[in-house]
């Protein structure tokens, strides 16, 4: 079998035309949905994704606002600007990128975003309302992957879905969306003994582990399919993920490559989320 592909980046591209043609209509009724940006320091990785993000938001037509700051900003500083930012009528998702530097408790400051404009998801309050099933902001990277699910039909009810890792950003959180959509869910992690005998019962498997080649053909039952979030460098260089992908896609009945896989949905989640949280707040005004 030769699986077929999940192409992130075509699907983004229909969900972001969706997310322009919606700003367009939000515009009409006087609002512009808007997303602030703010980096600390000068890590290289993070100036790429918060530059890939403030250009997806303007490509759509988004207000989007990079409010860049020295490695020396102190917490203090960066929570003031976070409360302005809660209290800006013209920013409906707040997005602190990470790593920040060592000096600043990364838990405070998210803790700090008003949940209503936490577009990451990463808020305590937004993890409880996933896991009670509440309105709230879906961590986007493993709401992307529930999207490509959705876009190739797939039906979880009943089926066995097993994630390897455990993160609050991507395992733990893709575990509990799997199991809203009625999955049987197996949460794998660096303690578990033997994570081929798990992965084969899989009809899905997410891959969130940032090594290389965790998941190869012959942990793979055919027809599965298989998502893979991890970014990692092979020997030459290049970003590759956790998946065997030569080898898993004889297997698999889908797979999602990398790079062009999940990488772009995790953006394209962001517009979503953004969007959606201006959309409640003009329903707010309207009723209020
Ligand atoms: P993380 O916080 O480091 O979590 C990794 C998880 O993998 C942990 O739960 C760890 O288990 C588990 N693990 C480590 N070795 C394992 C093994 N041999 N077998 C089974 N499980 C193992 O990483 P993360 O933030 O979730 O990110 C995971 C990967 O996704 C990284 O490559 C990251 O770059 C990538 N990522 C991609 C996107 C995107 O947009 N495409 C977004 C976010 C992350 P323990 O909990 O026991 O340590």
């Amino acid at each position: 079998m030769t699986a077929q592909l999940i192409d992130g980046n075509a699907l983004s591209k229909q969900l972001r035309a969706q997310v322009a043609a919606d700003t367009v209509k939000l515009k009409a009724q006087g609002l512009t949905p808007g997303l602030a940006v703010v980096l600390v320091g000068d890590n290289q990785a993070s100036q790429v994704y918060v530059r890939n993000k403030v250009k997806a938001c303007e490509d759509a037509g988004l207000h989007s606002v990079l409010e860049k700051y020295e490695l020396n900003m102190t917490e203090a500083e960066l929570l003031a600007r976070v409360e302005a930012l809660n209290n800006d009528d013209s920013i409906h998702g707040i997005l602190v990128q990470l790593p920040l530097p060592a000096h600043i408790d990364a838990q405070k400051v998210i803790e700090a975003i008003s949940p209503a404009k936490d577009v990451d998801g990463f808020h305590i309050a937004s993890a409880g309302a996933l896991m009670t099933g509440m309105p709230g902001f879906w961590p986007c990277t493993p709401y992307g992957c529930m999207k490509m699910l959705e876009s190739i039909g797939y039906q979880l009810k009943g089926k066995h879905a097993v994630v390897i890792g455990r993160s609050n950003i991507v395992g733990k959180p893709m575990a509990l969306m799997l199991l809203q959509q009625n999955a049987t869910v197996t949460i794998c992690h660096s303690g578990t003994k033997d994570l081929k005998a798990m992965t084969l019962q899989a009809d899905v498997i997410v891959a969130a582990v940032g090594k290389r080649n965790v998941l190869t053909a012959d942990m793979v039952k055919p027809g599965a399919v298989v998502l893979d979030v991890g970014m990692n460098r092979n020997d030459e260089g290049k970003l590759c993920g956790d998946v065997d992908f030569d080898g898993v896609k004889e297997v698999a009945s889908y797979i999602t490559p990398v790079p062009g896989g999940v990488g772009p949905m995790t953006i394209t989640m962001l517009l979503v989320n953004t969007l959606e949280s201006a959309q409640r707040a003009l329903s707010e005004k309207q009723h209020a």
